[in-house]
């Protein structure tokens, strides 16, 4: 079966998804678009040569009968709206994060999708499917560290425009951090603090760079994550899980290794979307092929979007009072306790 999909957002990511649909995965197809911006839905339409309907909004597209699944891929404060539509019509959701703007909106959709009595949605939290990450997960699921103690991460971007603030820090870039690393470890978050180290020159007026995050978990994890996204040398990701027994690392990217000149070297890429290529691509196949194969998609859950976004609340409050902050997650409902994220 072939999926029929359509798309609200045909922004960068959007464009990107579709192209990932029509030319690189297999199991779906886009049938319909819509963006606030019909010009850019149009074009989207003629630049992928798609067999698809341009609809005026998401209450257009979502109601088109013929559409199984809806790809959420406009602007985050538009995403609540869609996604609880997509999901009182009955239809699977692909949603890009954040899955709401609080968490209220969180829950509502958490309220709306059990009501509906099965998994409708899933958010794109791609790196559970970076194969970095599938293989630190599967080193501390078996166990070889010992039970973890602390993690040591990094998010390092060479350079941002100059309308990246600083509490961007939290909703566009640690935010990947704040889900990937519960996933890992299984545990919650309980607290939050935010270090500021000495700005860099290479920042501007309203952007604090460096920041560090020393997140404690319910299970007593304690995380050290440092987002600098002026850092200019690279897009590098670093994470590192020190358990009872021993340490476990995630993967550098593979590059060749050259000894030139007295020096040795390999090099470090510089764009997030080359390093999350693979990841990208396999979270939209396991997306389509659960669907298909379980009639449920099986990556991260509403209630992982529900958890991202009560964390990044708490890293904004610590970001402006300067103080420790509670992060109060309810209790997670059973519905999705019996799921589990497939990686692959
Ligand atoms: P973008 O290029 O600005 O695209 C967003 C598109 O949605 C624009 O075409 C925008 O139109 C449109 N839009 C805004 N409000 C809308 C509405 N109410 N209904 C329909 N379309 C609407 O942004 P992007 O970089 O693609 O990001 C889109 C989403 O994906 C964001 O939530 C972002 O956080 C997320 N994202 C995730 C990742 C990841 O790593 N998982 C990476 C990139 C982006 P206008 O241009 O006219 O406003």
């Amino acid at each position: 079966m072939t999926i029929k999909i359509g798309v609200i957002g045909t922004g960068a990511i959007g464009r990107e998804h579709i192209d990932r649909i029509e030319n690189i995965l297999s199991g779906g197809e886009v049938k319909a678009v819509t963006d606030v911006n019909q010009e850019s839905a149009y074009k989207a339409v003629k630049d992928y040569n798609l067999d698809a309907t341009v609809y005026p909004d998401d209450v257009a597209l979502v109601g088109d009968p013929n559409i199984d699944a809806v790809f959420v891929t406009s602007w985050g404060p538009a995403h609540e709206q869609s996604v609880l539509l997509a999901i009182e019509a009955g239809k699977y959701v692909f949603c890009e994060k954040p899955l709401a703007t609080s968490a209220e909106g969180c829950m509502r959709i958490v309220d709306a999708e059990q009501k509906q009595g099965k998994r409708l949605v899933q958010v794109g939290f791609m790196r559970r499917y970076d194969e970095g990450y599938v293989q630190l997960k599967e080193a501390l699921d078996n166990n070889e560290i010992g039970d973890p103690l602390m993690i040591h991460c990094s998010h390092r971007n060479p350079g941002v425009d100059e309308n990246y603030k600083t509490n961007m820090a939290v909703t566009e870039t640690l935010i990947h951090e704040i889900d990937a690393l519960h996933w890992l470890i299984d545990d919650n978050y309980e607290s939050v603090r935010v270090d500021f180290p000495r700005k860099t020159k290479h920042s501007h007026a309203e952007l604090q760079d460096p920041q560090v995050f020393t997140l404690k978990t319910q299970g007593g994890v304690l995380i050290h994550a440092e987002v600098f996204v002026n850092c200019k040398y690279g897009y590098d990701i670093q994470c590192e899980v020190m358990g009872e027994e021993g340490i476990a690392k995630l993967p550098e990217v593979a590059s060749v290794v050259v000894r030139k000149e007295s020096k040795l070297s390999s090099n470090i890429l510089n764009d997030w979307k080359i390093r999350f290529m693979d990841a990208y691509n396999k979270e939209l196949q396991n997306f389509l092929d659960s669907v298909e194969k379980y009639g449920e998609p099986q990556g991260p859950t509403s209630w992982d979007g529900y958890i991202a976004a009560v964390t990044a609340d708490a890293c904004l409050q610590a970001q402006e009072t300067g103080e420790e902050v509670d992060i109060k997650l309810q209790d997670t409902p059973d519905f999705y306790k019996k799921q589990v994220a497939v990686r692959n």
